[in-house]
């Protein structure tokens, strides 16, 4: 393809993705096919020939979209949201156009530090410790492509840590019984021999005396307690964890204490919410997600660590291929040694370009916006004779059954799913199902969630 061709496909490209944007709210949001119907589109082999471009083009509507959930649909109210806006997608194309690959300052000095100088900007913007800051230090901000990459990085470097005293089978991290499976994940990841479950309160919070009670009775079998995870925002219902206590406990027990914010992290640029924050200082590693609620498009997960060197001296590794002098001047970062990969993307530009596109106000309105609509929603089902909230919400979650039981909260599930514009998830607490509705996605306005609302009226 010519520079010219490509100038003429990239034009008719964005053309084609701002009409899909402009008419996302008319498609029904899930693909009515069948496993195997994409692949049968396909022919089974990769063409012999050059293709014009055109047809490849051509593809995205013949065998795409039919295939494609429609995450960023106003009526999406499932899972958490995956915001994107027109400033990341412009930011990914630029970061695909100049094909950086970042894995050392030396061989993209503008990805390491743009993507330095945005984290230590969000620690600002969220009222985070500025010792996080990669400028101020000891520790440090790095984008990984998922929270569940995050909290497996934690997890593996708390357990070097902890490798000198004891044998990785006799581990334990623990966690609460509402936190996202990516702790258990990264436990099993990290060859750790235990993870415990902690009791939660009436709120779905993690109980710290059970925490403590835990420790102190793994200890006393023999066992060697290695980290804990708290949550800000479970998946569940958005519980959060009380980390000031959380982290106090940690500490005197000399574990690693890692905060899981991917959801409800992003709220932490309005300053408001930042009292869940309380404790923060005491976190020696914190994750949360643009992609899920800042929008910028997947992938885009921060983790931040209290210490860096901690990190680098867990993960570094030097073969003579890399080595380099801006490296060996020790003022450089290279992020290749903040996490498991060594190849590493143009992250950041999204990133950059969202925070800049939209400014701190922006980004604010974004989620205020949708915390109201959450708190409106909240208010309705608190209203309505045969709805009950069944924890409270605190971010754009709000979580709901039916008065009449399962059947009943099942079967209102089905009909918005059934409706097509509007897609929300199903979860269960003490086996009892309830309707998660997540309000988040970039589109969604207060008519959304006023028909939701009116579906929802209708059907009960
Ligand atoms: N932690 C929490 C609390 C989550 O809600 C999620 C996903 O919803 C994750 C971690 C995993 O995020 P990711 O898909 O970025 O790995």
């Amino acid at each position: 393809m010519s520079s010219e061709e490509f100038r003429r496909h990239g034009k008719a490209l964005i053309d084609w993705i701002a009409d899909y944007w402009d008419t996302v709210a008319d498609r029904p949001i899930l693909p009515d096919v069948n496993p195997g119907d994409i692949r049968a589109m396909l022919p089974d082999h990769a063409p012999e020939a050059p293709e014009p471009f055109e047809q490849v083009m051509a593809d995205l509507d013949r065998v795409v979209l039919p295939g494609v959930t429609h995450w960023q649909s106003p009526g999406w109210f499932a899972y958490f949201p995956a915001n994107a806006s027109f400033p990341a997608i412009l930011g990914e194309l630029a970061a695909a156009g100049l094909a950086q690959q970042g894995m050392l300052w030396q061989t993209s000095p503008a990805t390491t530090e743009i993507e330095s100088a945005v984290l230590d900007w969000l620690v600002d913007l969220m009222g985070l410790p500025t010792s996080w800051k990669t400028s101020e230090g000891p520790g440090g901000g790095v984008l990984q492509m998922s929270a569940s990459d995050s909290t497996h990085t934690a997890i593996a470097v708390a357990r070097m840590g902890a490798a000198g005293r004891a044998d990785p089978s006799s581990m334990v991290v623990y966690t609460s019984q509402q936190a996202h499976s990516s702790i258990e994940k990264g436990a099993r990841v990290a060859g750790v021999g235990h993870v415990r479950s902690i009791e939660c309160d009436e709120v779905y919070a993690m109980r710290p005396e059970a925490l403590e009670a835990a420790i102190v009775a793994d200890r006393a079998d023999g066992l060697e307690p290695m980290l804990v995870s708290a949550s800000i925002g479970t998946t569940g219902t958005t519980a959060v964890d009380p980390v000031g206590p959380i982290g106090e406990i940690a500490h005197r027990h000399g574990l690693w204490f890692h905060v899981d914010a991917a959801y409800a992290g992003s709220a932490m640029i309005c300053a408001e919410f930042r009292h869940h924050l309380s404790g923060i200082e005491l976190a020696d590693s914190y994750t949360f997600n643009p992609h899920k609620w800042l929008l910028t498009n997947f992938d885009c997960s921060v983790f931040w660590v209290a210490d860096r060197r901690t990190l680098i001296e867990s993960l570094s590794i030097l073969p003579p291929y890399l080595r380099n002098t801006a490296s060996e001047t020790g003022e450089v970062i290279d992020y290749r040694d903040w996490h498991v990969p060594l190849g590493r993307r143009f992250r950041a530009l999204k990133l950059w370009f969202v925070l800049r596109s939209y400014g701190a106000e922006g980004l604010r309105d974004h989620i205020r916006r949708h915390v109201a609509l959450a708190q409106q929603l909240t208010a309705r089902v608190k209203e309505s004779p045969v709805l009950h909230l069944v924890a409270p919400t605190t971010f754009g979650l709000v979580s709901f059954a039916h008065v009449d039981g399962p059947e009943a909260t099942r079967a209102l599930g089905a009909t918005i799913n059934a409706s097509g514009w509007a897609h929300v998830t199903m979860s269960a607490l003490d086996d009892e199902p309830y309707i998660r509705v997540s309000i988040g996605s970039t589109l969604t306005e207060r008519r959304h969630v006023d028909r939701l609302w009116e579906l929802i009226a209708s059907s009960v």
